[in-house]
C-alpha cells in the first residue's frame, strides 16, 4: 500500500510533467508518440500548477483534519500571490475575489453563479492527496474530496469528479483490479447522471473520440481510458499525454490513478529522475521523486 501510494504522488507529479511540454497541442499522429520528459515553456520535468494545488491540498491535510476550507483557500491564496507560471481562469477568478475581501464561500458561489456551464478540470486534477490522507476513513475521504472542490470548483460535476477519483484511488489502494475499482467508485459516489455516463463509457471509447479538452468530463474521460485500456504505468501515462489538448491535466489524473494500481515501482526510472518543480513556488526550494513520496508517506500516517 505504501509502494502505491507513493505511486500515486510521483504518478501524478510525472503525468503533470510528461504532459507539459504538449498542452493545448494537437493529437499526436500513431508511431510518433512522446515518451520522454521534453521541455516546453518550462524546463523537462517540471510539473506544473496540478501538482502546485495539489501539495498546497497536501499540507492543507495535514494540517487540519477534516479538511478546513478556509485553510485550503489560504493556502491557494498564497500560492498565487507568488506568481504560479500558469492559473486556471476559475481558479484565478476565485483566488483575486477572496484577495479583494470575499470569503472562499462567497468566492466559490459567485464564480459558479457567473459561469453556471462551467465545470473544468481545475478541482480534480489536484484532488489525490485526500485519497492518500483519508485512506482509513471512506466516509470521511468523500466529504473532504468534496469539499476541497468546492473551494474553486461548486459546479456539481466537479465535486462529484473530485470524489470520484478519490474513492477510486482508495480502492486500487488496496489492491482491487482497475475494473473493479472503477466499478465500486462509479456506484459508491453519487454523481449528476452525464458524469456516470461518460465514466462508464470511457473505456470503450476510440482514441480519436477523445477530445480532452479542459471540460472535467473529458478529463476523467482520458483518464479512465488510459486505465483501462492498457496494462502498465508508462503505457497508461503515454497514451493520455498524447491525446493533445488539455494533456498536462489529463497526465496528471491518469498519473495519480495508474501510479496507485501500479506503485512507485512500476513508474520508469528516467521519469522518476526527471520529474521536478519548485515547492513552495518563489522559494527556490526543489521538489524532486524524493520529496513526492515522502508526501504520500506524510500523508499516509496522518491517522
Ligand atoms: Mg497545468
Amino acid at each position: 500500500m505504501l509502494d502505491r501510494a507513493r505511486g500515486c504522488s510521483v504518478g501524478a507529479a510525472v503525468g503533470d510533467a510528461l504532459g507539459m511540454p504538449l498542452e493545448f497541442g494537437p493529437r499526436s499522429p500513431p508511431g510518433a508518440f512522446v515518451r520522454e520528459m521534453t521541455a516546453g515553456r518550462l524546463p523537462a520535468g517540471t510539473f506544473t500548477d496540478d501538482t502546485e494545488l495539489a501539495l498546497a491540498l497536501a499540507e492543507s491535510l495535514l494540517a487540519n483534519r477534516p479538511l478546513d476550507p478556509a485553510d485550503l483557500a489560504n493556502r491557494f491564496v498564497a500560492w498565487y500571490r507568488a506568481s504560479p507560471s500558469d492559473v486556471g481562469l476559475q481558479i484565478a477568478a476565485v483566488l483575486s475575489d477572496i484577495i479583494s475581501g470575499s470569503t472562499w464561500k462567497d468566492a466559490a458561489r459567485i464564480a459558479y453563479r457567473n459561469r453556471p456551464n462551467s465545470a473544468g478540470n481545475g478541482s480534480v486534477m489536484r484532488c489525490w492527496p485526500v485519497a492518500l490522507a483519508d485512506w482509513d476513513d471512506l466516509g470521511e475521504l468523500v466529504a473532504d474530496s468534496r469539499v476541497q472542490s468546492m473551494v474553486t470548483h461548486w459546479h456539481p460535476e466537479c465535486v462529484a469528479a473530485s470524489a470520484f477519483v478519490n474513492v477510486l484511488i482508495y480502492h486500487l489502494l488496496r489492491g482491487a483490479s482497475a475494473v473493479e475499482a472503477v466499478d465500486k467508485a462509479a456506484h459508491a459516489v453519487e454523481m449528476p447522471e452525464p458524469l456516470a455516463v461518460t465514466i462508464k463509457a470511457a473505456s470503450n471509447r476510440h482514441r480519436k473520440e477523445l477530445m480532452n479538452t479542459g471540460w472535467v468530463r473529458h478529463t476523467l474521460e482520458s483518464a479512465i481510458w488510459g486505465l483501462l485500456t492498457t496494462d502498465s504505468f508508462e503505457e497508461a501515462v503515454v497514451q493520455v499525454v498524447n491525446l493533445g489538448n488539455d494533456t498536462d491535466t489529463a497526465g496528471a489524473v491518469v498519473g495519480a490513478l495508474a501510479g496507485a494500481a501500479y506503485g512507485l515501482n512500476a513508474i520508469p526510472l528516467r521519469w522518476q529522475e526527471a520529474v521536478q518543480g519548485e515547492w513552495p513556488v518563489g522559494s527556490r526550494a526543489r521538489c524532486t521523486v524524493v520529496e513526492l513520496a515522502r508526501v504520500a508517506d506524510r500523508l499516509l500516517s496522518r491517522g
